[in-house]
């Protein structure tokens, strides 16, 4: 019938091992419903496989990914045994430096008012993507120390902005909106203090913006942004800005939407393989139990399929986790008493009977 998409799966670690099967299944059961195919690769790297053979990401990886698959579905990757995290660092961070995955996509979306910490907030308040520079800034690893453990100690960190990493993560965000029929777009800096490296930030955006005329542009300080996020989070709708400040106004959208066991995210490169992953880690203190929140790996299955052009299946799955939250079938995380297996098997059930229903119509 139609073109069959095929995924590379990596659960990696701790619950990423529980919650990546589950999202499986949701996935599985939304494209059984409208026919499409989805092939399914399993990788089993993570600590496991370090701790048997000192593997962590093969060197061919990277080009196979590329060359063999249309997405790649993650987990979460950490584990106690491995104090140095070395493993972790060489297959996530490897991927995402090694497959040029520029775009760290973050949708916070409210499903349910009683998941906000906000008064008087609800559903239609909270709908926002944190568009965060992914390979640049002062997570480039470019620094080092002088003198170190001396009262002398100098402790440098660069931040790296590239006319390039910022000109294609800014196109990025004014092209989604764009294509989503989105009106606001919001860029973010802190270019009063850091004039230069923040000064690219804002000569680009000056210079793109005026491509884009049919969208309201704004720019804030990101001291300014997290203010508003938390004060009048209607206010936006997709917000773009560098490494580090995406990485705290994404996990401040996630608290705002519902918190961890829900945010999902993507680490994009438009045209080439990408790895879409739940927001949360390995979080070790629960693995195991079967206590482990699959919304997370549910949603970011959807919008893997939404970057693969299932736009109808994606949807499915989002209103099975919204129908889910709002009839309290969740883990305890979000005050239910359903496991990880159960919540799964819940939505892939919903999913086919609403898919059902809707195609009988
Ligand atoms: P990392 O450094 O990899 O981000 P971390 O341990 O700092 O990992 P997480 O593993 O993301 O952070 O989780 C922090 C805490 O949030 C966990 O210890 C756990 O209690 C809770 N948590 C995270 N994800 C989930 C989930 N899917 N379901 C339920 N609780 C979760």
């Amino acid at each position: 019938m139609s073109e069959t998409k095929r995924i590379a799966v990596i659960p990696g670690d701790g619950i990423g091992k529980e919650v990546t099967p589950e999202g499986v299944k949701v996935l599985e059961a939304a494209c059984a419903v409208s026919g499409r195919k989805l092939a399914f690769t399993h990788f089993d790297w993570g600590a496991d496989r370090f701790l048997k053979d000192g593997t962590t990401l093969p060197p061919e990886a990277p080009q196979m990914l590329q060359r063999d698959f249309d997405a790649i579905l993650f987990g979460a990757v950490g584990d106690p045994r491995v104090p140095s995290n070395q493993h972790a660092a060489d297959i996530l961070l490897g991927l995402r430096f090694k497959l040029d995955l520029y775009v760290n996509a973050r949708p916070c979306v409210l499903f349910d008012r009683r998941l906000t910490p906000l008064r008087d907030r609800g559903e239609q308040d909270v709908d926002f993507i944190v568009f965060r520079e992914n390979t640049e800034g002062a997570y480039a690893g470019v620094g080092g120390n002088f003198k170190q453990g001396t009262p002398d100690e100098v402790a440098v960190q660069e931040d790296v902005n590239t006319r390039k990493g910022v000109e294609r993560i800014i196109r990025y965000a004014l092209d989604y909106a764009r294509r989503k029929g989105l009106k606001r777009v919001c860029m973010s800096d802190k270019s009063n203090a850091m004039t230069y490296a923040h000064g690219l930030w804002q000569r680009v955006w000056k210079e793109l913006r005026e491509e884009y005329k049919e969208i309201e542009t704004r720019h804030l300080y990101v001291d300014t942004l997290v203010m508003e996020m938390v004060r009048d989070p209607t206010q936006f709708e997709v917000i773009v800005t560098c490494n580090m400040f995406g990485d705290i106004a994404s996990d401040l959208g996630a608290q705002l939407s519902g918190g961890l066991g829900l945010a999902p995210s993507g680490n994009i490169h438009p045209g080439k393989v990408s790895l879409f992953e739940p927001v949360h880690g390995s979080a070790p203190n629960i693995a195991g139990k079967n206590v482990a929140n699959p919304m997370g790996s549910a949603l970011t299955g959807a919008m893997m399929l939404d970057y693969l052009g299932l736009e109808r299946e994606a949807a499915l799955i989002c209103d099975a986790v919204c129908a889910a939250v709002r009839e309290g079938k969740t883990t305890p995380d979000l005050g239910g008493q359903m496991g990880t297996r159960e919540v799964g098997a819940w939505l892939s059930e919903r999913i086919v009977k609403s898919g059902l229903a809707g195609a009988g119509a």
